[in-house]
């Protein structure tokens, strides 16, 4: 058979063809087409910022390439030059050396520094401080090391306050350096220094660093100093060529942090080399009150509202901001405090938006009223604000459709289907704090105050709202298994704004009204004289900024305006149909709200555990004979009838693919004693007897036993209700002028002799009932793939299907051999030994069940070229896996109500970036 239709090594060499457009061979692609070819890439390891460009990402990293176009461009830009990310790749891959010739190239492009700049390391004139940043290809924010201010020492301190003419700046920018150096590169605690600085504060009885005076902070340095010696045991080192080469490594080394991996995996980030370093000239943002430093978005990255948007804080430098240590200013009051810089930023703004024609995220600095940039990216935006960009832009002529589409991530259109408060419930509500509205929707849980108390809840599948003072890169985990995020302190780009946003939580931050006490665990609101404990309930509105004390109902979201029309864009590329996994017209009417163009399964068993319609199940399960079945199988069916009734009505004409019953009988028979009892009781038979008839029907493996297609053929009654129902409900519309289209599908068939026997069934009693009711009514008879045998014998299989629906949840269990209900024991394990990249069930193992799927769409098509194909299993509102579907040439996926618009954007990118012949 395999020789006449699709033989095995065409099959892999095609498979490899779908696997083609993987997202590792585009990096490398992408690699490729940098400027220059490979051997002489490796050799420059060091390219000044005027070398490079926006499309040297891979090479530069996003924040080296975009600091090299801004320089082309004009922009402010301190000079500098970056560290490529392939010598990250040979610094870890040679055991942690500086590749040869690395010293040299960055003492070349330092001595350009220091002519450009005018100033040298170490000179008692004009001394070089410069800042050292990770930035890889990948945004990663906050995950990788930075260090600012590198090459100041005890002479150069000097030297600044002269030429500075400003001590308390040059003691500031010293004891700054030696915290961060201290701490990233030397390994002192981070909180060993907060401690030194909370000391000095409490003994000069002031709040905030900046009532620190010169004479303190130089105090500080001292402190700081033989804080490091004592917990490194190394003393602090004074030369600043040697300073900058320790920063370097620190940054190579903070690529395989805990962080940044974490960051990596649940970001899906793969394929990249390393971190590229970017040492640039320092400009000062706390040189007084005519300095500051700041971050703002061309457009609101929470609401995507076309609105200046960002914080700043005068007289700091950048870390403060996003440290959320002091809350900052925004941008409207620096347009009234300082509006020369402001109208500079506004248009380096509008230049900058042009240019990348997307949002960014400015990072810049004021040196005593001198506007500087440090940093331009694509900005990170909630769903809601990328689906507002996306469209305004196409309104503003900026992007074409197509671009707008494909930059919304098709997985972050779940925070848009993310519930609300219920707008009721809350009008009732009492508010007991405000804060920032962070990352928008609403979460409701019990208060935890640390990152491992939420993991430890989540693990019992609790709820939980983490409240801290402020986040840091620790709290990542906490952060991510934590249904919201409520901080004390810090401003939209705080550390917890911008994760949560990034996770798609919802997050309160900088909510001053709370007190935070993490060691005694509660949250003060004085303001209400309320005193939240551990485990207390709490409901966030991140869309609104509001805090409630109790446990709020929350509400689905409506699929409307903006998301509405980037969706009907998605329409217009996508080739995929998109339909939805339903079982009762509640769950249809929500399909077809979010855009559902049909039902791809509806499991009838789903139908069979409500109300009264169990006990006639069950009645079936124990007759002991095929009329004692079919009487109760009569009384199953005006259920059935009216279920499949609702179901053709909600969708109006579209197809409808109902499934045979499919699980072990077994699974509807009560398992509790006080359950049995009541049913022996309706059925006058005796306890004793149905675990009897329970025990019987007992199965080692029930995933490989009766089931399926194996029910009807033990049991061909059954399988006649089901028709019956399903064509008495399609005639009786039809009747009435409706239109109907049912596609009547067996369940796992692994031969074509079942798909035989149970079609034999269905054709008769459709036939019938359609002749009873004396219509024209078309339907459809087809299979679920989900046996591997079935796959192989796909050819076989055709001249029975119309129609074939891959169900991918079996298809992998089998293919795999991995128990669907029983992964969660070893899948952690493979993910972290690296044996698997993704939860098969979850993402499409491509590679394998893929190639099955493959073979039986090119064989099924041999045999009947028009035959329907589908995918029914979990994979179908993934999106990774549409993409493949789309690659072999289905026809429709079929996923949960909720996941349809997620399904329909990301058939739109199948198409865009992978057009069919
Ligand atoms: C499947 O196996 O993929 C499928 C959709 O069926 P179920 O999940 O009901 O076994
Ligand atoms: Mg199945």
């Amino acid at each position: 058979m395999i020789a006449k239709s699709m033989k095995k090594t065409e099959v892999k060499s095609s498979a490899k063809d779908v696997l083609k457009s993987d997202t590792k061979s585009a990096a490398k692609s992408a690699l490729k087409s940098d400027a220059e070819p490979a051997d002489i890439k490796s050799a420059k390891m060091v390219y000044f910022f005027d070398e490079g460009k926006k499309e040297m990402k891979e090479l530069l990293g996003g924040k080296g390439a975009n600091l090299a176009e801004m320089t082309t461009l004009g922009i402010p830009v301190p000079s500098g030059f970056t560290i490529t990310t392939e010598t990250c790749h040979m610094y870890h891959e040679s055991g942690k050396e500086f590749p040869k010739g690395l010293k040299e190239q960055i003492d070349a492009n330092l001595a350009r520094l220091e002519k450009e700049m005018d100033a040298r390391f170490n000179d008692k004139k004009n001394p070089l401080l410069v800042s050292v940043r990770s930035g890889a290809a990948s945004s990663m924010p906050g995950m990788m090391d930075t260090i600012l201010n590198l090459g100041i020492n005890d002479s150069v301190v000097e030297s600044l306050i002269k030429k500075a003419g400003n001590e308390r700046f040059a003691w500031d920018t010293y004891r700054r350096f030696i915290q961060m150096f201290g701490d990233v590169v030397m390994g002192a605690e981070h909180h060993d220094f907060e401690e030194e600085i909370h000391k000095m504060k409490s003994k000069k009885g002031v709040q905030l660093d900046t009532d620190l005076n010169a004479k303190d902070l130089k105090e500080l340095v001292a402190n700081y100093k033989a804080l490091v010696k004592k917990t490194t045991g190394k003393s602090f080192p004074e030369n600043p060529r040697e300073q900058l080469d320790m920063a370097i490594e620190a940054v190579f080394g903070s690529w395989n942090n805990n962080r940044a991996i974490v960051y990596r995996k649940l970001n899906d980030i793969h394929g990249l080399k390393g971190t590229a370093v970017n040492i640039q000239a320092m400009v000062f943002g706390n040189m007084g009150d005519t300095s500051g430093t700041g971050v703002c978005f061309s457009r609101n990255p929470s609401t995507g509202e076309n609105h200046f948007y960002g914080e700043y804080l005068m007289n700091a430098q950048g870390e403060d901001v996003v440290a959320g240590i002091r809350t900052p200013k925004s941008m409207d009051e620096l347009a009234k405090q300082n509006p020369t810089v402001y109208k500079q930023l506004v248009a380096v703004r509008d230049r900058l938006e042009k240019h990348f024609k997307d949002m960014q995220d400015m990072e810049f600095t004021i040196q005593e009223g001198k506007l500087f940039i440090l940093q331009t990216r694509n900005g990170k935006r909630t769903a809601h604000a990328a689906v507002r960009i996306a469209v305004e832009m196409v309104e503003e002529k900026l992007i074409d459709k197509k671009t707008a589409v494909l930059r919304v991530e098709p997985n972050q259109l779940d925070q848009l289907l993310h519930k609300q408060i219920d707008p009721v419930a809350k009008k009732k509500a009492d508010l007991i704090a405000k804060g920032l509205p962070a990352s928008p929707g609403a979460a409701v849980g019990m208060i935890v105050f640390t990152a491992e108390r939420a993991e430890e809840m989540a693990k019992k599948k609790e709820k939980i709202i983490l409240v801290r003072t402020e986040t840091s890169p620790e709290d990542l985990m906490g952060m991510n298994v934590s249904q919201g995020i409520l901080t004390a302190r810090g401003g939209m780009t705080s550390h917890a704004a911008v994760v949560a946003r990034g996770m798609g939580k919802c997050c309160v931050s900088g909510c001053q009204d709370i007190h935070v006490d993490e060691k005694s665990k509660t949250v003060n609101i004085e303001k209400k004289g309320i005193v939240l404990k551990e485990l207390d309930y709490m409901t966030l509105d991140g869309s609104t900024g509001e805090v409630f004390k109790v446990q709020l109902n929350l509400v689905e979201p409506a699929l409307s305006g903006n998301f509405a029309k980037l969706m009907e864009w998605a329409d217009e590329f996508r080739q995929l149909k998109v339909r939805a996994n339903a079982d009762i017209p509640r769950d249809a009417k929500v399909a077809r709200e979010f855009g559902a163009e049909g039902i791809g399964l509806c499991r009838t068993e789903h139908m069979f555990f409500e109300g009264d319609r169990i006990k006639a199940m069950r009645e079936m399960i124990l007759a002991n004979n095929e009329i004692a079945r079919r009487k109760a199988l009569a009384k199953l069916l005006p259920y059935q009838k009216s279920d499949f009734l609702g179901l053709f009505k909600e969708m109006n004409g579209l197809p409808v693919t109902i499934r045979l019953l499919d699980p072990p009988l077994h699974e509807f028979l009560p398992k509790e004693k006080r359950e049995i009892d009541e049913l022996a009781k309706e059925l006058k038979v005796t306890s004793e007897w149905i675990i009897k008839i329970s025990e019987g029907l007992h199965e080692v493996n029930p995933m490989l036993g009766h089931r399926g297609c194996r029910l009807g053929i033990t049991y061909p009654e059954i399988t006649e209700m089901q028709v019956q129902a399903i064509m008495e409900a399609a005639c009786e519309l039809t009747k009435q002028k409706q239109n109907v289209v049912p596609e009547i599908m067996v369940p796992l068939v692994g031969n074509v002799k079942e798909l035989q026997n149970q079609k034999a069934i269905i054709v008769k009693i459709a036939d019938e009932t359609i002749k009873k009711y004396g219509v024209q009514l078309k339907y459809m008879v087809g299979t679920m793939i989900e046996v591997p045998r079935a796959a192989l014998t796909a050819d076989e299989i055709a001249k029975e299907a119309e129609f074939f629906s891959f169900g991918t949840n079996d298809l992998t269990q089998m293919t795999l051999g991995f128990s669907r209900d029983d992964i969660g024991k070893f899948l952690p394990d493979y993910l972290s030994k690296n044996i698997l990249e993704k939860d098969p069930f979850a993402v499409l193992d491509q590679i394998g069940v893929g190639q099955l799927i493959q073979f039986a769409v090119h064989n099924g098509k041999s045999v009947r070229p028009n035959i329907k194909l589908g995918i029914c299993g979990e994979h179908g509102g993934e999106p990774s896996s549409i993409d493949f579907c789309h690659r072999v040439g289905l026809n429709y996926v079929s996923c949960s109500p909720y996941r349809v618009p997620i399904a329909r954007l990301a058939a739109a990118h199948a198409a865009l970036k992978n057009p069919r012949k």
